[in-house]
Protein backbone atom coordinates (compact mmCIF):
# COMPACT_ATOMS: atom_id res chain seq x y z
CA UNK A 1 0.00 0.00 0.00
CA UNK A 2 1.05 3.70 -0.84
CA UNK A 3 0.66 6.03 2.06
CA UNK A 4 -0.55 8.41 -0.20
CA UNK A 5 -3.51 5.80 -1.69
CA UNK A 6 -4.57 5.49 2.18
CA UNK A 7 -5.83 7.33 5.00
CA UNK A 8 -3.52 7.44 7.82
CA UNK A 9 -4.54 10.56 9.78
CA UNK A 10 -1.81 10.82 12.56
CA UNK A 11 -2.16 13.22 14.99
CA UNK A 12 0.87 15.49 17.37
CA UNK A 13 -0.62 16.38 19.91
CA UNK A 14 -2.89 13.44 22.66
CA UNK A 15 -6.73 13.94 22.43
CA UNK A 16 -8.02 16.08 25.67
CA UNK A 17 -10.03 12.71 26.16
CA UNK A 18 -8.18 10.05 26.27
CA UNK A 19 -6.72 9.18 29.67
CA UNK A 20 -4.54 6.29 28.97
CA UNK A 21 -1.45 5.77 27.10
CA UNK A 22 -2.71 3.30 24.53
CA UNK A 23 -6.02 5.23 23.68
CA UNK A 24 -3.52 8.41 23.01
CA UNK A 25 -1.72 6.20 21.03
CA UNK A 26 -4.72 4.42 18.69
CA UNK A 27 -5.69 8.24 18.09
CA UNK A 28 -2.30 9.32 17.33
CA UNK A 29 -1.35 6.75 15.05
CA UNK A 30 -4.71 6.97 13.27
CA UNK A 31 -6.03 3.72 13.76
CA UNK A 32 -9.46 4.48 15.53
CA UNK A 33 -11.76 7.86 15.36
CA UNK A 34 -14.30 8.63 17.99
CA UNK A 35 -18.26 8.52 17.24
CA UNK A 36 -19.26 8.95 20.91
CA UNK A 37 -18.37 7.73 24.04
CA UNK A 38 -17.70 4.06 23.89
CA UNK A 39 -17.73 3.72 20.11
CA UNK A 40 -15.82 3.72 17.51
CA UNK A 41 -14.63 3.88 13.99
CA UNK A 42 -11.68 1.81 12.90
CA UNK A 43 -9.56 3.32 10.39
CA UNK A 44 -7.66 1.24 7.57
CA UNK A 45 -4.13 0.60 10.02
CA UNK A 46 -6.69 -0.36 12.68
CA UNK A 47 -9.20 -3.32 10.58
CA UNK A 48 -5.74 -4.36 9.69
CA UNK A 49 -4.05 -5.45 13.01
CA UNK A 50 -8.04 -6.19 13.46
CA UNK A 51 -8.06 -9.20 11.13
CA UNK A 52 -4.60 -9.95 11.87
CA UNK A 53 -6.08 -10.68 15.60
CA UNK A 54 -8.94 -12.43 14.28
CA UNK A 55 -7.79 -14.69 12.16
CA UNK A 56 -4.92 -15.84 14.83
CA UNK A 57 -8.26 -16.69 17.24
CA UNK A 58 -9.95 -18.30 14.07
CA UNK A 59 -7.23 -20.56 13.13
CA UNK A 60 -6.42 -21.29 16.74
CA UNK A 61 -10.09 -21.92 17.58
CA UNK A 62 -10.16 -23.71 14.58
CA UNK A 63 -7.54 -26.38 15.75
CA UNK A 64 -8.88 -26.79 18.63
CA UNK A 65 -11.89 -28.47 16.99
CA UNK A 66 -14.19 -25.71 17.36
CA UNK A 67 -17.11 -24.64 14.65
CA UNK A 68 -17.84 -20.92 13.75
CA UNK A 69 -20.97 -19.95 13.50
CA UNK A 70 -23.02 -16.43 13.03
CA UNK A 71 -25.70 -15.68 15.37
CA UNK A 72 -27.64 -12.89 15.91
CA UNK A 73 -26.95 -9.81 17.67
CA UNK A 74 -30.61 -8.50 18.49
CA UNK A 75 -32.43 -11.15 20.31
CA UNK A 76 -35.56 -12.10 22.00
CA UNK A 77 -36.17 -10.57 25.45
CA UNK A 78 -38.09 -14.16 26.16
CA UNK A 79 -34.76 -16.05 25.77
CA UNK A 80 -33.22 -13.76 28.86
CA UNK A 81 -36.47 -13.93 30.99
CA UNK A 82 -35.88 -17.82 30.75
CA UNK A 83 -32.36 -17.78 31.70
CA UNK A 84 -33.02 -15.04 34.59
CA UNK A 85 -30.30 -12.40 32.76
CA UNK A 86 -33.46 -10.05 31.92
CA UNK A 87 -33.78 -9.19 35.71
CA UNK A 88 -29.86 -9.68 37.22
CA UNK A 89 -28.08 -8.48 33.55
CA UNK A 90 -31.05 -5.66 33.22
CA UNK A 91 -28.32 -2.83 34.00
CA UNK A 92 -26.52 -3.44 30.93
CA UNK A 93 -28.64 -4.65 28.62
CA UNK A 94 -29.20 -2.35 25.74
CA UNK A 95 -33.24 -2.54 24.36
CA UNK A 96 -35.13 -1.68 21.33
CA UNK A 97 -37.93 -1.25 20.15
CA UNK A 98 -39.85 -1.98 16.50
CA UNK A 99 -42.20 -0.48 14.48
CA UNK A 100 -45.25 -2.37 16.46
CA UNK A 101 -43.25 -1.52 19.68
CA UNK A 102 -41.88 -5.19 20.52
CA UNK A 103 -39.21 -5.29 22.83
CA UNK A 104 -35.37 -6.72 21.57
CA UNK A 105 -32.13 -6.96 23.34
CA UNK A 106 -29.11 -6.19 21.10
CA UNK A 107 -26.96 -9.10 22.57
CA UNK A 108 -23.78 -8.35 25.79
CA UNK A 109 -23.18 -12.42 24.96
CA UNK A 110 -24.83 -15.32 23.97
CA UNK A 111 -25.20 -18.09 26.20
CA UNK A 112 -29.21 -17.67 25.70
CA UNK A 113 -28.70 -17.80 21.80
CA UNK A 114 -26.38 -20.91 21.60
CA UNK A 115 -28.57 -22.94 24.40
CA UNK A 116 -31.75 -22.07 22.10
CA UNK A 117 -30.03 -23.56 19.29
CA UNK A 118 -28.55 -26.28 20.70
CA UNK A 119 -31.85 -27.46 22.27
CA UNK A 120 -32.99 -27.53 18.67
CA UNK A 121 -29.39 -29.23 17.44
CA UNK A 122 -28.83 -31.40 20.16
CA UNK A 123 -30.54 -34.59 20.56
CA UNK A 124 -28.05 -37.53 21.00
CA UNK A 125 -24.53 -38.23 22.86
CA UNK A 126 -23.57 -38.80 19.65
CA UNK A 127 -23.45 -35.28 18.64
CA UNK A 128 -21.03 -34.52 21.80
CA UNK A 129 -18.72 -32.89 22.33
CA UNK A 130 -19.53 -29.75 20.13
CA UNK A 131 -18.29 -26.29 20.74
CA UNK A 132 -19.93 -23.04 18.77
CA UNK A 133 -17.91 -20.57 18.17
CA UNK A 134 -18.34 -16.74 16.67
CA UNK A 135 -16.35 -13.78 16.37
CA UNK A 136 -19.19 -10.55 16.61
CA UNK A 137 -19.90 -7.11 17.68
CA UNK A 138 -21.80 -6.82 21.36
CA UNK A 139 -23.33 -4.10 23.50
CA UNK A 140 -23.30 -3.51 26.85
CA UNK A 141 -24.60 -0.22 28.72
CA UNK A 142 -21.26 0.07 30.50
CA UNK A 143 -22.05 2.67 32.99
CA UNK A 144 -19.06 4.41 32.40
CA UNK A 145 -17.31 3.84 28.73
CA UNK A 146 -13.77 4.42 28.59
CA UNK A 147 -10.05 4.34 28.16
CA UNK A 148 -11.07 3.55 24.07
CA UNK A 149 -11.46 0.29 23.15
CA UNK A 150 -11.13 -1.07 26.43
CA UNK A 151 -14.29 -0.25 27.90
CA UNK A 152 -16.37 0.34 24.86
CA UNK A 153 -19.76 0.13 24.33
CA UNK A 154 -19.96 -1.55 21.19
CA UNK A 155 -17.06 -3.43 20.63
CA UNK A 156 -15.76 -7.09 19.20
CA UNK A 157 -15.67 -10.45 21.08
CA UNK A 158 -15.01 -13.91 20.42
CA UNK A 159 -17.30 -16.35 22.41
CA UNK A 160 -17.20 -19.82 22.38
CA UNK A 161 -19.79 -22.24 23.85
CA UNK A 162 -18.85 -26.02 24.52
CA UNK A 163 -21.85 -28.91 25.00
CA UNK A 164 -20.31 -32.05 26.67
CA UNK A 165 -22.35 -34.86 28.39
CA UNK A 166 -21.16 -34.51 31.89
CA UNK A 167 -18.62 -32.59 34.33
CA UNK A 168 -15.90 -34.48 33.11
CA UNK A 169 -16.05 -34.00 29.26
CA UNK A 170 -17.10 -30.26 29.85
CA UNK A 171 -13.91 -30.34 32.04
CA UNK A 172 -11.67 -31.43 28.93
CA UNK A 173 -13.22 -28.58 26.41
CA UNK A 174 -12.27 -26.14 29.37
CA UNK A 175 -8.96 -27.22 29.17
CA UNK A 176 -8.86 -27.36 25.25
CA UNK A 177 -9.87 -24.07 25.56
CA UNK A 178 -7.35 -22.88 28.38
CA UNK A 179 -4.48 -24.03 26.24
CA UNK A 180 -6.03 -22.42 22.85
CA UNK A 181 -6.22 -19.21 25.03
CA UNK A 182 -2.62 -19.51 26.06
CA UNK A 183 -1.91 -19.86 22.14
CA UNK A 184 -3.58 -17.18 20.80
CA UNK A 185 -2.49 -14.42 23.13
CA UNK A 186 0.88 -15.48 22.91
CA UNK A 187 0.76 -15.23 19.11
CA UNK A 188 -0.84 -12.12 19.00
CA UNK A 189 2.40 -10.43 21.06
CA UNK A 190 0.36 -10.61 24.45
CA UNK A 191 1.71 -11.56 27.39
CA UNK A 192 -1.60 -12.58 29.44
CA UNK A 193 -1.59 -14.39 32.39
CA UNK A 194 -4.49 -17.19 33.64
CA UNK A 195 -5.63 -16.28 37.19
CA UNK A 196 -8.40 -17.37 39.33
CA UNK A 197 -11.77 -15.72 38.61
CA UNK A 198 -15.04 -15.20 40.02
CA UNK A 199 -18.20 -16.14 38.25
CA UNK A 200 -20.19 -13.41 38.83
CA UNK A 201 -23.85 -13.46 37.20
CA UNK A 202 -22.88 -15.90 35.10
CA UNK A 203 -23.55 -18.79 37.09
CA UNK A 204 -20.63 -21.43 36.78
CA UNK A 205 -18.05 -22.42 39.05
CA UNK A 206 -15.05 -22.92 37.30
CA UNK A 207 -13.53 -19.75 35.95
CA UNK A 208 -10.33 -18.37 34.89
CA UNK A 209 -9.20 -14.86 33.08
CA UNK A 210 -6.85 -14.26 30.97
CA UNK A 211 -5.23 -10.76 31.91
CA UNK A 212 -2.00 -8.40 31.08
CA UNK A 213 -1.12 -6.85 33.93
CA UNK A 214 -0.97 -2.74 33.25
CA UNK A 215 -1.07 0.23 35.50
CA UNK A 216 -4.51 1.48 33.68
CA UNK A 217 -6.24 -2.36 34.12
CA UNK A 218 -9.58 -1.83 36.03
CA UNK A 219 -9.31 -5.34 37.57
CA UNK A 220 -7.33 -6.23 40.54
CA UNK A 221 -5.40 -9.66 40.34
CA UNK A 222 -3.12 -10.67 43.59
CA UNK A 223 0.20 -12.45 42.17
CA UNK A 224 2.15 -14.57 44.20
CA UNK A 225 5.77 -14.13 42.80
CA UNK A 226 7.15 -16.80 44.57
CA UNK A 227 5.00 -19.81 43.57
CA UNK A 228 2.90 -18.51 40.86
CA UNK A 229 -0.41 -18.19 42.32
CA UNK A 230 -2.68 -15.90 40.44
CA UNK A 231 -6.18 -14.72 41.76
CA UNK A 232 -8.59 -11.94 40.46
CA UNK A 233 -8.82 -10.13 44.33
CA UNK A 234 -12.61 -10.70 43.54
CA UNK A 235 -11.75 -14.57 44.66
CA UNK A 236 -8.43 -14.84 45.77
CA UNK A 237 -7.94 -16.05 49.65
CA UNK A 238 -4.63 -15.70 51.27
CA UNK A 239 -3.54 -17.72 54.31
CA UNK A 240 -5.17 -16.96 57.65
CA UNK A 241 -3.21 -14.44 60.06
CA UNK A 242 -4.65 -14.87 63.36
CA UNK A 243 -2.60 -13.40 66.16
CA UNK A 244 -5.80 -12.75 68.64
CA UNK A 245 -4.80 -13.08 72.41
CA UNK A 246 -6.01 -15.33 74.51
CA UNK A 247 -8.16 -12.80 77.31
CA UNK A 248 -10.99 -14.39 78.62
CA UNK A 249 -12.74 -11.31 79.96
CA UNK A 250 -15.98 -10.67 79.88
CA UNK A 251 -18.10 -8.73 77.73
CA UNK A 252 -17.98 -4.99 78.99
CA UNK A 253 -20.00 -1.90 77.79
CA UNK A 254 -18.44 0.82 77.46
CA UNK A 255 -19.76 4.78 75.89
CA UNK A 256 -18.34 5.97 72.68
CA UNK A 257 -20.47 8.98 72.41
CA UNK A 258 -20.13 10.58 68.97
CA UNK A 259 -18.17 7.50 66.88
CA UNK A 260 -19.35 6.41 63.54
CA UNK A 261 -16.43 4.42 62.24
CA UNK A 262 -13.68 2.34 63.19
CA UNK A 263 -11.06 4.78 62.25
CA UNK A 264 -12.59 7.10 65.02
CA UNK A 265 -12.51 4.05 67.53
CA UNK A 266 -8.69 3.54 66.69
CA UNK A 267 -8.50 7.10 67.65
CA UNK A 268 -7.31 8.85 71.47
CA UNK A 269 -8.93 8.27 73.68
CA UNK A 270 -10.21 4.48 72.41
CA UNK A 271 -7.01 3.67 70.26
CA UNK A 272 -8.39 0.54 69.51
CA UNK A 273 -6.43 -1.02 66.07
CA UNK A 274 -8.65 -1.49 63.35
CA UNK A 275 -7.49 -4.92 63.30
CA UNK A 276 -9.41 -5.15 66.86
CA UNK A 277 -12.70 -4.03 66.02
CA UNK A 278 -15.41 -6.10 64.21
CA UNK A 279 -17.36 -4.30 61.44
CA UNK A 280 -20.83 -4.58 61.00
CA UNK A 281 -22.67 -4.65 57.89
CA UNK A 282 -26.28 -4.97 57.63
CA UNK A 283 -27.47 -6.14 53.78
CA UNK A 284 -30.83 -6.98 51.74
CA UNK A 285 -30.00 -9.72 49.71
CA UNK A 286 -33.43 -10.50 47.51
CA UNK A 287 -35.90 -8.69 50.42
CA UNK A 288 -34.39 -10.28 53.20
CA UNK A 289 -31.62 -9.09 56.02
CA UNK A 290 -28.33 -10.71 56.35
CA UNK A 291 -25.25 -9.25 59.08
CA UNK A 292 -22.07 -9.32 57.57
CA UNK A 293 -18.99 -9.00 60.14
CA UNK A 294 -15.52 -8.46 59.01
CA UNK A 295 -12.17 -7.74 60.93
CA UNK A 296 -12.24 -3.65 61.33
CA UNK A 297 -8.86 -3.47 59.00
CA UNK A 298 -10.89 -5.10 55.88
CA UNK A 299 -13.40 -4.31 53.22
CA UNK A 300 -15.96 -6.76 52.12
CA UNK A 301 -15.66 -8.28 48.49
CA UNK A 302 -19.26 -8.29 47.29
CA UNK A 303 -17.99 -10.82 44.19
CA UNK A 304 -17.58 -12.85 47.27
CA UNK A 305 -20.79 -12.27 48.53
CA UNK A 306 -22.61 -13.03 45.18
CA UNK A 307 -21.23 -16.59 45.61
CA UNK A 308 -22.16 -16.90 49.00
CA UNK A 309 -25.60 -15.69 48.31
CA UNK A 310 -26.09 -17.05 45.73
CA UNK A 311 -27.61 -14.19 43.86
CA UNK A 312 -26.18 -10.47 42.71
CA UNK A 313 -29.48 -8.56 43.98
CA UNK A 314 -28.03 -7.44 47.16
CA UNK A 315 -27.66 -3.98 48.48
CA UNK A 316 -26.92 -2.60 51.38
CA UNK A 317 -29.55 -1.95 54.04
CA UNK A 318 -30.72 1.98 54.36
CA UNK A 319 -30.65 4.01 57.26
CA UNK A 320 -33.98 2.75 58.66
CA UNK A 321 -33.97 -0.85 57.54
CA UNK A 322 -30.88 -0.53 59.76
CA UNK A 323 -32.74 0.78 62.54
CA UNK A 324 -35.76 -1.50 62.40
CA UNK A 325 -33.71 -4.01 62.90
CA UNK A 326 -31.20 -4.01 65.18
CA UNK A 327 -32.39 -0.68 66.56
CA UNK A 328 -29.16 1.42 66.49
CA UNK A 329 -27.29 3.43 63.89
CA UNK A 330 -24.64 2.57 61.80
CA UNK A 331 -21.86 3.07 63.91
CA UNK A 332 -22.65 1.37 66.98
CA UNK A 333 -24.21 -2.09 65.29
CA UNK A 334 -23.11 -5.20 66.52
CA UNK A 335 -23.87 -9.01 66.40
CA UNK A 336 -23.73 -9.90 70.07
CA UNK A 337 -27.01 -11.61 71.38
CA UNK A 338 -28.54 -11.34 67.47
CA UNK A 339 -30.97 -14.57 66.64
CA UNK A 340 -33.85 -13.26 63.97
CA UNK A 341 -31.14 -12.36 60.98
CA UNK A 342 -28.88 -14.72 59.36
CA UNK A 343 -24.93 -13.82 60.38
CA UNK A 344 -21.71 -14.61 58.18
CA UNK A 345 -18.37 -13.57 59.48
CA UNK A 346 -15.41 -13.65 57.64
CA UNK A 347 -12.55 -16.64 58.04
CA UNK A 348 -10.27 -14.30 59.66
CA UNK A 349 -12.62 -13.77 62.45
CA UNK A 350 -12.64 -17.22 63.57
CA UNK A 351 -11.40 -17.74 67.16
CA UNK A 352 -10.66 -14.00 67.42
CA UNK A 353 -10.85 -12.72 71.17
CA UNK A 354 -10.72 -9.57 72.90
CA UNK A 355 -12.75 -7.64 69.59
CA UNK A 356 -14.62 -4.79 69.62
CA UNK A 357 -18.24 -4.35 68.51
CA UNK A 358 -20.85 -1.72 68.56
CA UNK A 359 -23.39 -2.53 71.39
CA UNK A 360 -26.68 -1.78 69.23
CA UNK A 361 -27.06 1.27 70.86
CA UNK A 362 -26.31 4.45 69.69
CA UNK A 363 -22.79 5.28 71.67
CA UNK A 364 -22.17 2.39 72.82
CA UNK A 365 -19.92 -0.61 72.11
CA UNK A 366 -18.63 -3.93 73.45
CA UNK A 367 -15.42 -5.14 74.60
CA UNK A 368 -13.62 -8.27 75.52
CA UNK A 369 -15.78 -9.82 72.21
CA UNK A 370 -14.71 -13.34 72.10
CA UNK A 371 -16.30 -14.55 68.69
CA UNK A 372 -17.06 -18.19 70.10
CA UNK A 373 -18.89 -17.35 73.14
CA UNK A 374 -20.20 -14.39 72.25
CA UNK A 375 -21.55 -14.37 68.26
CA UNK A 376 -21.71 -18.62 68.16
CA UNK A 377 -24.07 -17.96 65.65
CA UNK A 378 -22.29 -16.84 63.35
CA UNK A 379 -21.11 -19.13 60.03
CA UNK A 380 -17.28 -18.52 59.26
CA UNK A 381 -16.90 -17.87 55.58
CA UNK A 382 -14.55 -16.08 53.01
CA UNK A 383 -15.95 -12.30 52.34
CA UNK A 384 -12.93 -9.95 52.69
CA UNK A 385 -11.01 -8.80 49.65
CA UNK A 386 -7.35 -9.74 50.54
CA UNK A 387 -4.45 -6.71 50.81
CA UNK A 388 -1.07 -6.83 49.28
CA UNK A 389 1.56 -8.27 51.75
CA UNK A 390 -0.80 -10.73 52.69
CA UNK A 391 0.62 -14.52 52.72
CA UNK A 392 -0.15 -16.81 49.18
CA UNK A 393 -2.92 -19.60 50.22
CA UNK A 394 -0.17 -21.58 48.13
CA UNK A 395 3.56 -20.86 49.89
CA UNK A 396 2.95 -18.37 52.42
CA UNK A 397 5.29 -15.69 50.41
CA UNK A 398 3.55 -12.26 50.34
CA UNK A 399 1.39 -11.51 47.67
CA UNK A 400 1.08 -8.59 45.29
CA UNK A 401 -2.03 -6.73 44.31
CA UNK A 402 -1.50 -5.17 40.59
CA UNK A 403 -4.03 -4.03 38.16
CA UNK A 404 -4.49 -5.72 34.90
CA UNK A 405 -6.68 -6.00 31.78
CA UNK A 406 -8.53 -8.44 31.31
CA UNK A 407 -8.16 -9.83 27.83
CA UNK A 408 -10.54 -13.09 28.07
CA UNK A 409 -12.10 -15.31 30.38
CA UNK A 410 -12.83 -19.08 30.49
CA UNK A 411 -16.12 -20.61 32.27
CA UNK A 412 -17.36 -24.10 33.50
CA UNK A 413 -21.32 -22.86 32.83
CA UNK A 414 -23.00 -26.23 34.46
CA UNK A 415 -26.30 -26.84 33.37
CA UNK A 416 -27.64 -23.15 33.96
CA UNK A 417 -28.90 -22.26 30.68
CA UNK A 418 -28.93 -25.98 29.02
CA UNK A 419 -31.71 -26.67 31.64
CA UNK A 420 -33.78 -22.94 31.31
CA UNK A 421 -33.49 -23.09 27.68
CA UNK A 422 -33.76 -27.11 27.04
CA UNK A 423 -30.19 -27.97 25.57
CA UNK A 424 -31.12 -31.66 26.20
CA UNK A 425 -29.75 -34.91 24.77
CA UNK A 426 -30.79 -38.31 25.11
CA UNK A 427 -27.75 -40.37 26.74
CA UNK A 428 -27.16 -43.99 25.83
CA UNK A 429 -30.09 -45.65 27.38
CA UNK A 430 -32.38 -43.09 25.72
CA UNK A 431 -32.79 -40.71 28.89
CA UNK A 432 -32.96 -37.02 28.57
CA UNK A 433 -29.80 -34.76 30.32
CA UNK A 434 -29.49 -31.78 30.05
CA UNK A 435 -26.32 -30.58 28.17
CA UNK A 436 -23.08 -29.51 30.39
CA UNK A 437 -21.61 -25.95 29.26
CA UNK A 438 -18.85 -23.95 29.11
CA UNK A 439 -18.47 -20.69 28.20
CA UNK A 440 -15.35 -18.67 26.57
CA UNK A 441 -14.34 -15.18 25.73
CA UNK A 442 -12.09 -13.03 24.28
CA UNK A 443 -12.45 -9.33 23.60
CA UNK A 444 -11.06 -8.83 20.22
CA UNK A 445 -11.00 -5.44 20.20
CA UNK A 446 -9.79 -5.13 23.73
CA UNK A 447 -6.88 -7.44 22.85
CA UNK A 448 -5.87 -5.09 20.23
CA UNK A 449 -5.30 -2.35 22.15
CA UNK A 450 -4.05 -4.17 25.49
CA UNK A 451 -1.43 -5.56 22.92
CA UNK A 452 -0.43 -1.63 22.50
CA UNK A 453 -0.61 -1.28 26.50
CA UNK A 454 1.80 -3.69 26.42
CA UNK A 455 4.02 -2.44 23.45
CA UNK A 456 5.05 1.24 22.95
CA UNK A 457 7.89 3.36 24.07
CA UNK A 458 8.25 7.25 23.68
CA UNK A 459 8.05 7.31 20.13
CA UNK A 460 4.99 5.05 19.66
CA UNK A 461 3.20 2.14 19.19
CA UNK A 462 5.48 -1.21 18.35
CA UNK A 463 3.23 -3.72 17.33
CA UNK A 464 4.38 -7.42 18.00
CA UNK A 465 4.96 -8.40 13.93
CA UNK A 466 2.27 -10.95 13.95
CA UNK A 467 -0.54 -7.95 14.51
CA UNK A 468 1.29 -5.17 13.11
CA UNK A 469 -1.25 -3.33 10.17
CA UNK A 470 1.98 -3.42 7.92
CA UNK A 471 5.33 -5.51 8.20
CA UNK A 472 7.75 -3.07 6.47
CA UNK A 473 8.13 0.42 5.83
CA UNK A 474 10.13 1.37 2.58
CA UNK A 475 10.95 4.99 3.41
CA UNK A 476 12.17 6.90 0.34
CA UNK A 477 13.73 10.12 1.35
CA UNK A 478 13.40 11.93 -1.91
CA UNK A 479 10.00 10.84 -3.66
CA UNK A 480 10.38 12.32 -7.18
CA UNK A 481 9.70 9.72 -9.82
CA UNK A 482 13.24 9.47 -11.28
CA UNK A 483 15.01 10.07 -8.09
CA UNK A 484 17.26 7.12 -7.46
CA UNK A 485 15.30 6.69 -3.90
CA UNK A 486 12.40 6.22 -5.11
CA UNK A 487 13.52 3.91 -8.44
CA UNK A 488 14.90 1.58 -5.71
CA UNK A 489 11.48 2.20 -3.08
CA UNK A 490 9.80 0.99 -5.95
CA UNK A 491 11.61 -2.00 -6.99
CA UNK A 492 11.88 -3.05 -3.00
CA UNK A 493 8.00 -2.41 -2.96
CA UNK A 494 7.22 -4.74 -6.02
CA UNK A 495 9.65 -7.43 -4.82
CA UNK A 496 9.31 -7.66 -1.21
CA UNK A 497 5.01 -7.66 -2.07
CA UNK A 498 5.71 -10.61 -4.52
CA UNK A 499 7.93 -12.16 -2.06
CA UNK A 500 4.53 -12.03 0.52
CA UNK A 501 5.19 -9.45 2.44
CA UNK A 502 3.22 -6.47 3.54
CA UNK A 503 4.52 -3.41 2.89
CA UNK A 504 3.71 0.13 3.42
CA UNK A 505 5.52 2.57 0.98
CA UNK A 506 5.76 5.91 2.45
CA UNK A 507 5.46 8.21 -0.84
CA UNK A 508 4.51 10.99 0.50
CA UNK A 509 6.49 14.46 -0.28
CA UNK A 510 7.18 15.02 3.24
CA UNK A 511 10.74 15.97 5.52
CA UNK A 512 12.91 12.62 6.33
CA UNK A 513 12.33 13.66 10.12
CA UNK A 514 8.07 13.56 9.60
CA UNK A 515 8.56 10.35 7.76
CA UNK A 516 10.45 8.62 10.45
CA UNK A 517 8.43 10.20 12.85
CA UNK A 518 5.25 8.82 11.42
CA UNK A 519 6.60 5.47 10.61
CA UNK A 520 7.46 5.18 14.54
CA UNK A 521 4.52 6.29 15.85
CA UNK A 522 2.16 4.12 14.34
CA UNK A 523 4.30 1.04 14.85
CA UNK A 524 5.45 -0.73 11.78
CA UNK A 525 8.02 -3.63 13.15
CA UNK A 526 10.95 -3.16 10.39
CA UNK A 527 11.53 0.16 7.84
CA UNK A 528 13.39 0.49 5.05
CA UNK A 529 15.19 3.69 4.20
CA UNK A 530 16.50 4.72 1.07
CA UNK A 531 18.44 8.58 1.00
CA UNK A 532 20.57 10.17 -1.32
CA UNK A 533 23.20 10.63 0.72
CA UNK A 534 23.43 6.78 1.95
CA UNK A 535 22.75 5.64 -2.25
CA UNK A 536 26.00 7.60 -2.81
CA UNK A 537 27.76 5.59 -0.07
CA UNK A 538 26.87 2.25 -1.68
CA UNK A 539 24.21 1.59 1.12
CA UNK A 540 20.47 1.71 2.20
CA UNK A 541 19.37 1.49 5.88
CA UNK A 542 17.19 -1.62 7.72
CA UNK A 543 16.12 -1.09 11.16
CA UNK A 544 13.64 -2.77 13.79
CA UNK A 545 11.61 -0.33 15.42
CA UNK A 546 13.16 -1.20 18.54
CA UNK A 547 17.02 -1.80 16.76
CA UNK A 548 20.03 -0.63 15.77
CA UNK A 549 20.21 0.72 12.01
CA UNK A 550 22.17 -1.46 9.62
CA UNK A 551 23.67 -0.50 6.49
CA UNK A 552 23.45 -2.96 3.35
CA UNK A 553 24.29 -3.16 -0.25
CA UNK A 554 20.94 -2.07 -2.00
CA UNK A 555 20.83 -4.92 -4.21
CA UNK A 556 21.04 -7.50 -0.64
CA UNK A 557 18.19 -5.44 1.17
CA UNK A 558 15.32 -7.41 -0.41
CA UNK A 559 16.35 -10.62 0.78
CA UNK A 560 17.82 -9.18 4.12
CA UNK A 561 14.24 -7.73 4.92
CA UNK A 562 12.47 -10.82 4.24
CA UNK A 563 14.89 -12.80 6.37
CA UNK A 564 14.01 -10.03 9.37
CA UNK A 565 10.13 -10.63 8.66
CA UNK A 566 10.55 -14.46 8.94
CA UNK A 567 12.72 -14.19 12.10
CA UNK A 568 9.99 -11.80 13.65
CA UNK A 569 6.84 -14.06 12.45
CA UNK A 570 8.64 -17.23 13.49
CA UNK A 571 9.08 -15.96 17.16
CA UNK A 572 5.61 -15.36 17.73
CA UNK A 573 3.89 -18.40 15.50
P1 LIG B 1 -15.28 -6.63 32.47
O1 LIG B 1 -15.12 -7.29 33.83
O2 LIG B 1 -14.05 -5.97 32.00
O3 LIG B 1 -16.50 -5.77 32.39
P2 LIG B 1 -16.59 -8.98 31.64
O4 LIG B 1 -16.00 -9.98 32.57
O5 LIG B 1 -17.92 -8.44 31.92
O6 LIG B 1 -15.54 -7.80 31.44
P3 LIG B 1 -17.00 -11.04 29.68
O7 LIG B 1 -18.47 -11.18 29.76
O8 LIG B 1 -16.15 -12.06 30.33
O9 LIG B 1 -16.57 -9.57 30.17
O10 LIG B 1 -16.62 -10.84 28.14
C1 LIG B 1 -15.53 -11.48 27.50
C2 LIG B 1 -14.48 -10.47 27.12
O11 LIG B 1 -15.03 -9.36 26.41
C3 LIG B 1 -13.77 -9.83 28.29
O12 LIG B 1 -12.75 -10.68 28.76
C4 LIG B 1 -13.23 -8.55 27.69
O13 LIG B 1 -11.99 -8.79 27.05
C5 LIG B 1 -14.26 -8.19 26.65
N1 LIG B 1 -15.12 -7.10 27.10
C6 LIG B 1 -16.08 -7.13 28.04
N2 LIG B 1 -16.68 -5.94 28.17
C7 LIG B 1 -16.10 -5.12 27.27
C8 LIG B 1 -16.28 -3.75 26.90
N3 LIG B 1 -17.20 -3.01 27.49
N4 LIG B 1 -15.49 -3.23 25.94
C9 LIG B 1 -14.55 -3.99 25.34
N5 LIG B 1 -14.34 -5.28 25.63
C10 LIG B 1 -15.09 -5.85 26.58
MG1 LIG C 1 -15.10 -11.57 32.20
Amino acid sequence: MRWTQTLIPTLRESPSDAEILSHQLLLRAGIIRKLAAGLYNFMPLGIRSLHKIQKIIREEMDRSGALEILMPALQPPEIWQASGRYEAAADTLFKVNDHSKREWVLGPTHEEVVSTLAAGEINSYRQLPINLYQIQTKFRDEIRPRFGLMRAREFIMKDAYSFDKDDVASMSSYRKMYDTYVRIFRRCGLKAFPVEADAGVMGGKHTHEFVVPADTGECEIAFCDSCGYAANVEKADSALQKTYSQNEASTELFETPGVKTIESLSKPPYSIPASQQIKTLVFIAEDKPVILLLRGDYQLNEAKLAGLLGTVIFRPATDEEVFNLLKAHVGSLGAVGIKQVPVYADLLLEGATDMVTGANKDGFHIRHVNMSRDIPQAQFVSIRTVKNGESCVKCGKPLSIRNAIEVGQVFKLGTKYSVALGACYSDEKGEQKPCVMGCYGIGVTRTLQAVIEQNFDKDGISWPISVAPYHICVTPLNVAPESEPMKWAERYYAELSSAGIEVLLDDRDERPGVKFKDSELIGIPIRLSIGEKSLAKGVVELKRRNGELVALKPEDAVAEAIKWVQEELNKLS
